[in-house]
């Protein structure tokens, strides 16, 4: 086995030093933003993966058989991860919807975005039309691109998905509470037209389903990225009616029940069109479980807190990655990646351009993917909570907080603050050993400081126009 692994790599720095002269004559005819990123790629020698998120809303750590959930019953789920590869410590960048989505469709921060971390029906903002999204970065490859389900980066026109990269888009542009009596309505879109007002939501997860099981199944000779933000297990809890009443954990069990079986029929279609050797499929959720909502929300396994707070459990996500013959099967990788690196991975194994006129926070782990390489000493993990406030920063096992948020409005720690937790040994982020390592401390304040002085600096779109 290692002498096959020997000799890929060498086969594989061959083809890129002849790829090297090859892009480097190209280049000098049509020099493009992606020279950087595509100089080991080119249509003829590399089979461009097609791309698959599937993104829970609000679903927990703690919600999944193979995460260890005792009652919610996710055979689908479990078995894309025995399949692939599992993350202990992946991460969205957001404890919130749209600032998560606005990370994992850019690769940056959501402090980058120039808007707040929850956009409601009437924000006048969304994403701004200079972002580069992983839609535009794979359509700009050939992709064929399409979401089906909750957008949530701005409801004006300008910032519906279409004028963002994707080609089809069926769903929610915000979050399914987001209705009457507080809003006037909720809208189902089709591209750019409302064609639908308060849908029934008990339909909702079998209509993206059976859209994306089409999008898959369609003739075409280009690769695709397939976009599937499911608008819950996010309150209103509404399993369809197949689902209703069958789990033992209440309607949440039946609500990811309902989303398990989704995921079942997304892999069916992959695998019943022969793709699966060719296809990346990226499993996880935007942010923590809404634990104040007691039986009606999610869990948080063994974090702290939930949805909205920088604590493990708004941010800490479960994390799957399937691609047979090319992830390891039942593969575990235990270093940190975020949501960010989806968006930098998904470039890189496309030959697409990663943006280098601004900040992209995200990392490529396509090496981690194909089990080969660890990504050794991780750039800083920053936390930001309410009102894109950066509240807390993470290198290797420690983690600082500069401020805090909880869900449940409780401050665990009673106002002190720094405070540190070595996450490897203390996960649920119990014992604060602050005055034991000053060192750290200091090393991360002054992380802190640069990193908050550079935002600062760089600001966003909107500020620049
Ligand atoms: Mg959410």
């Amino acid at each position: 086995y290692q002498l096959i692994r020997e000799s890929n790599r060498i086969m594989a720095m061959r083809s890129s030093s002849f790829m090297l002269i090859l892009v480097g004559v190209l280049s000098a005819c049509a020099p493009s933003p992606s020279e950087d990123s595509s100089a080991n790629y080119t249509d003829s020698d590399t089979k461009r993966p097609n791309i698959v998120i599937l993104f829970l809303d609000d679903a927990g750590y703690g919600d999944f058989g193979y995460t260890g959930n005792p009652l919610i019953r996710t055979p689908n789920i479990d078995r894309i991860a025995a399949e692939g590869m599992r993350f202990t410590q992946f991460y969205s960048a957001s404890p919130a919807c749209t600032a998560s989505r606005y990370a994992l469709l850019t690769g940056r921060l959501p402090v980058r975005a120039g808007f707040g971390w929850v956009l409601t029906p009437s924000s006048p903002r969304g994403i701004h039309p200079e972002e580069w999204t992983l839609a535009e970065g794979l359509r700009d490859r050939g992709y064929a691109t399409a979401i089906y389900g909750k957008w949530h980066l701005g409801r004006p026109e300008e910032y519906l998905p279409l004028q963002h990269g994707f080609d089809e888009y069926l769903g929610l542009p915000y979050s399914n509470d987001m209705q009457p009596p507080q809003w006037i309505s909720l809208p189902l879109i089709e591209g750019n037209e409302v064609v639908e007002l308060d849908p029934d939501q008990t339909l909702l997860t079998a209509t993206f389903t059976r859209r994306a099981v089409e999008f898959i199944e369609r003739d075409r000779q280009e690769p695709f990225f397939l976009y599937v933000p499911y608008s819950m297990p996010h309150l209103p809890l509404m399993p369809g009616a197949a689902f209703a009443g069958g789990s033992p954990r209440g309607t949440y069990g039946d609500v990811i029940e309902e989303l398990d079986w989704s995921i079942g029929e997304i892999i069916g279609a992959i695998n019943k069109r022969g793709l699966a050797k060719n296809t990346l499929v990226f499993f996880t959720s935007d942010n923590g479980p809404w634990i104040i909502k007691n039986e009606h929300g999610g869990s948080a396994g063994p974090f702290r807190d939930g949805k909205g707070s920088t604590w493990e459990g708004g941010m800490r996500e479960p994390g799957i990655a399937w691609w047979p013959g090319t992830v390891p099967k039942g593969s575990v990788d235990h270093e940190v990646a975020t949501t960010m690196d989806i968006y930098v991975t998904a470039l890189q194994l496309a030959g697409a351009r990663v943006p280098t006129d601004r900040t992209v926070d995200g990392h490529d782990i396509s090496p981690r993917l194909r089990g080969s390489s660890s990504s050794g000493p991780r750039n800083p993990l920053y936390y930001y909570g309410p009102g894109q406030k950066l509240h807390a920063v993470r290198q290797g096992p420690w983690k600082m907080h500069i401020m805090t948020s909880s869900q449940t409005g409780i401050d665990y720690f009673e106002a002190k603050l720094p405070l540190l937790f070595h996450l490897e040994r203390d996960p649920g982020e119990r014992w604060d050993v602050a005055d034991q390592f000053p060192e750290v401390i200091e090393r991360l304040e002054s992380l802190v400081s640069t990193h908050v002085t550079d935002v600062a600096a760089e600001g966003s779109f909107f500020d620049r126009n």
